[in-house]
């Protein structure tokens, strides 16, 4: 259920990438249903067609761009083509990700670099490709979707871990660099929701799936549009003294970790 104003994103053009699955779709479509133009990046011509058709039904423009977020050329075709289209680019979303469990010392050279190429290179060939265009515009709005984990130690995910780090240091940096050209730059770090990726790559079993669920101190999974919310907030004018920031959508994940918990109840006097 939206619950932001109708037509708030009016007017404005974002790309998001990932955008044709999961939170990055979520956010496309909340987008497009607050009446922005929308351009979506991945590299599956096939999910990004399916989700354009379903994208167009808000009745604003979209367009499915196939690109490779580490190749900084292919970065660039893609900003150009989304101005082309649309003579603006008011928000961008780096969105795209790939992750998997593995113990570091496990962990591959190749997969750590996949991982840290998609998700740390990735968000600085598209943030320093659009940086012109908003420049120029005098505003524009960056979204990096970093995870819990980003600001804290990342068991089993190491690469992830480091990568999305990296994002939220680039958030900060880039805040301070940019704020002077009127682009905001701000991370969310979404809880667990299951989507197709999370889900067939993170808990894929029932068991590990409760375990997630019972360390989110409100107990249940978060939902794709609970983060889409919070980004359309951090996208729209609204939002306009609001940069450098790191905000949870996570459950109360982020602050639960706790010395003391509901275990040590039975220490407590009556
Ligand atoms: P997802 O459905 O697997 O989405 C990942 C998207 O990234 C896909 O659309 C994929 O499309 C795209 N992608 C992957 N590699 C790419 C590349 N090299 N170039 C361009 N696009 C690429 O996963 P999700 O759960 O929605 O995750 C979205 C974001 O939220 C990620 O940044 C993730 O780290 C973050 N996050 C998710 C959760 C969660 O619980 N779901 C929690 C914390 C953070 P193609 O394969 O077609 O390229």
């Amino acid at each position: 259920m939206n619950t932001l104003a109708p037509n708030v994103l009016a007017g404005k053009a974002a790309l998001i990438t990932g955008g044709g699955s999961g939170l990055g779709f979520a956010i496309a479509d909340l987008f497009a249903q607050l009446g922005a133009d929308v351009a979506i990046a991945g590299r599956s011509r096939d999910r990004l067609d399916t989700a354009s058709a379903s994208l167009r039904k808000h009745g604003h423009r979209v367009l499915p761009i196939v690109c490779d977020v580490r190749d900084p050329a292919l970065v660039q075709h893609t900003v150009d083509t989304a101005i082309e289209q649309f003579e603006r680019l008011d928000i961008l979303v780096n969105n795209a990700a790939g992750n998997f469990l593995v113990r570091a010392e496990e962990l591959s050279p190749g997969g750590w670099a996949a991982v840290r190429g998609i998700v740390l290179d990735g968000t600085f060939h598209c943030s320093r490709a659009v940086h012109e265009v908003m420049a120029e515009q005098g505003a524009g709005v960056i979204l990096n979707i970093v995870a819990t984990y980003a600001d804290s130690a990342a068991p089993l995910v190491a690469h992830s871990g480091a990568a999305k780090a990296g994002v939220l240091s680039l958030t900060r940096t880039l805040a301070v660099e940019w704020a002077g050209a009127g682009i905001r730059v701000n991370a969310i770090a979404p809880g667990p929701v299951p989507t197709e990726g999370a889900g067939k790559a993170l808990w894929a079993s029932d068991e590990a799936s409760e375990s997630i669920r019972t360390s989110v101190p409100m107990g249940r999974f978060g939902t794709a549009e609970e983060v889409a919310t919070l980004a359309a907030f951090l996208a729209s004018d609204g939002a306009g003294y609001i940069t450098g920031g790191l905000f949870p959508v996570d459950g109360g994940l982020s602050v639960g970790a706790s010395l003391f918990d509901s275990r040590f109840a039975h220490l407590l006097r009556d």
